[in-house]
């Protein structure tokens, strides 16, 4: 069997043409705000990414450099800002921070109407419950192409690789409400290939170079890899041996062009949403938790 490709570059087209729409329909230009502190590289690429997406799809952008050495104190105090702002309807802080800034009190600082990546605790309890929400960017790309490419997920047996609060666990959220059965599998799993060979879906979220091999995989599952790894040669694969995994699997998500420009699509989406939500449907309610639907 080859796989059919699941092609997250076209997917991502239509979904910002769709928020570029919505905003067009808006009476104002929603705002989105990136925080960027240090000189994390790839952290550069991805803020430069999500700028020109954004200003793509009609979007206000303004992205705030800090230092690397910045006091949490004035990281904090521009969050404040953020927070108070009319214009900001989302606001977004590229991860990692450097390790100086814990940063839990950074993303809890965060207005969670505003917390357009999902990672206020307020939106991580209301997204564990099963209740409308800002969903974190990631799973929610990985679930609309699965309804995209029409993947059954009721009752489907679902594998998670990989537990982390921004992907994995979200994750496993998402496909439970969507009546999955799902396992998170991660660096203790006994048995880590058996646990893969049961999932109908399996979506990998490691970040180890080729982890999963094709004999992990059950004919004609689905595969989705969200891994983003650089080889030594400069390549970028995967969590998943792509072509030994295509020749198994029924339908699979290439790296890069897979989940990758859906997570940014998925934040123009969640700022949109969260403008909507804020200035248009619940004016009264500014500054508390928002109704969003993932
Ligand atoms: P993370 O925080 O490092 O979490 C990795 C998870 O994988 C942990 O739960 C860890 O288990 C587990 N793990 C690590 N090595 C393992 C192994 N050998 N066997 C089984 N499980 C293992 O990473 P993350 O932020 O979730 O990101 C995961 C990958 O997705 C990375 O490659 C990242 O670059 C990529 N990513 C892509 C996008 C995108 O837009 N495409 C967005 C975010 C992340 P323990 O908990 O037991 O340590």
């Amino acid at each position: 069997m080859t796989a059919r490709v699941i092609d997250g570059k076209a997917a991502a087209a239509a979904l910002r043409a769709e928020v570029a729409a919505r905003t067009a329909r808006l009476p104002y230009q929603p705002g989105l705000a990136v925080v960027l502190v240090g000189e994390n590289p790839a952290s550069a690429v991805y803020v430069r990414n999500k700028d020109r997406a954004a200003q793509g799809a009609g979007l206000a952008v303004q992205t705030i450099r800090l230092p690397a050495d910045v006091p949490a104190e004035e990281l904090m105090a521009v969050i404040e800002r953020l927070n108070r702002d009319d214009a900001v309807d989302g606001i977004l802080v590229q991860l990692p921070l450097p390790a100086s800034i814990p940063p839990r009190p950074v993303l809890e600082a965060i207005d969670p109407a505003k917390d357009v990546d999902g990672f206020h605790p307020l939106n991580v309890g209301r997204l564990q419950d099963g209740l409308p929400v800002l969903a974190p960017c990631t799973p929610s790309g990985v679930m609309r192409l699965l309804r995209a490419c029409d993947i059954p997920l009721q009752g489907a047996r679902a594998v998670v690789l990989g537990r982390s609060s921004i992907v994995g666990k979200p994750m496993a959220l998402l496909l439970l409400a969507a009546d999955a059965t799902v396992t998170i599998a991660h660096s203790r799993t006994r048995d880590l290939p058996g646990e893969c060979r049961r999932a109908d879906v399996l979506v990998a979220a490691v970040g180890r170079a080729e982890l999963v091999r094709g004999d992990w995989i059950k004919p004609g599952a689905t595969l989705i890899d969200v891994g983003i790894n650089r080889l030594p040669d400069g390549r970028l694969v995967g969590d998943a041996a792509y072509a030994e995994c295509a020749a198994v699997a029924g339908a699979i998500t290439p790296v890069p062009g897979g989940v990758g420009p859906m997570t940014i699509a998925c934040l123009l989406d969640n700022t949109v949403t969260a403008a909507e939500r804020r200035r248009v449907q619940q004016p009264a309610r500014r500054g508390t938790i928002s109704l969003v639907k993932p």
